[in-house]
């Protein structure tokens, strides 16, 4: 048996050089996917208040916007949609030129090599706001898995490469596989929103993307925070229904969720650091408590280290910024 003072851990922290030598977790630009949110109209490029560097922008802007992602090496982005109309079943969601259907094509134009994952979901299309279809206050599901189908498919046949469900169907990913596979669309992958909490930390993105639910909530659907062996069910079922990426949102709070999961699963698994999380750290970094640079770093690297490959983060474009500079 050895001990201190044999032992002294220090010696591998000694030097930036050492500590660069036994750094176990390392973040890569490569990790980094950020989400957009594509609105209709001309010029527009209007930032969201509580998510600073964050904006809604029209088509016209967009190839803009996929420039600069390029340039800074970021592999991919999230779509989402602000649509021109609601109704009660959400069916902007699946036109053939919808908003979403549209930003992917502009953003395949742009740069074809990007990848582009288009959030599937029925919240932002609903004039009430919920993720699926309803009858009187309670979610059809069943009903809503058919509407589901519609949209996979417009946005498989605009160009999308992966499509990600987030609206905790059962059965979405399973539906979704078979609706693609059996439309001609078996290279269209699906990453499922498998463990998504009924969370308080999406706050400032329902302002972003006007998907407030006009009634009620979505504890009927979407995971307790309390629960972790509910979420490995979740996920269990998004691999036996065929998902190619499980994902687990929010990230923070859910880190030991981020963590069983890769304990557990072979499948690449993607964390989504969703917009409370990135609201509160820009809150601290403009009341001069925290430094950007390093925190925000810190965060990220703490998603990886506890299992996430995928890094969905609206602090994407910064942290590429202060990882290619070096
Ligand atoms: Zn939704």
């Amino acid at each position: 048996m050895t001990g201190y003072p044999e032992n002294r851990l220090h010696r591998l922290r000694k030097t930036a050089g050492i500590r660069n030598l036994v750094r176990e977790t390392k973040l890569s630009v490569n990790d980094l996917i950020f989400p957009l949110f594509v609105t209709h109209g001309e010029n527009i490029k209007t930032e969201i208040k509580s998510m600073p560097g964050n904006y809604q922008i029209s088509l016209d802007n967009l190839p803009r916007e996929i420039g600069e992602l390029t340039s800074l090496g970021i592999p991919g982005v999230l779509l989402f949609g602000l649509p021109g109309e609601k109704d009660e079943t959400g069916s902007s969601a699946s036109f053939r030129h919808g908003i979403v259907q549209n930003a992917v094509r502009v953003t395949k134009d742009t740069n074809p090599d990007i990848l582009v994952i288009t959030d599937l979901c029925l919240c932002g299309y609903t004039i009430h706001g919920h993720c699926g279809i309803l009858n009187g206050e309670n979610i059809d599901n069943d009903k809503t898995l058919d509407i589901y189908i519609e949209i996979a498919l417009s946005q498989a046949s605009a160009g999308s490469d992966i499509i990600a469900p987030s609206g905790m169907m059962d059965g979405q990913v399973g539906i979704i596989r078979k609706a693609l596979d059996t439309n001609g669309y078996t290279g269209t992958a699906v990453m499922g929103y498998s463990a998504k909490y009924a969370s308080s930390f999406y706050g400032p993105f329902r302002a972003a993307s006007d998907s407030s639910p006009s009634f009620g909530d979505r504890n009927s659907y979407q995971i307790d925070p309390a629960n972790w062996r509910m979420a490995m069910r979740e996920i269990q079922e998004d691999v036996d229904e065929g998902a190619d990426i499980i994902m687990i949102k929010p990230a923070l709070a859910y880190l030991d969720i981020i963590n069983r999961a890769r304990a557990t699963y072979n499948h690449p698994i993607a964390a989504y650091n969703v917009s409370g999380e990135f609201s509160l750290i820009k809150a601290g970094i403009a009341a001069g408590t925290l430094d950007a640079k390093t925190i925000i770093l810190e965060i990220l690297t703490s998603i990886k280290r506890a299992g996430a490959d995928i890094i969905i983060s609206y602090h994407a474009k910064e942290a590429a910024r202060w990882l290619t500079e070096g």
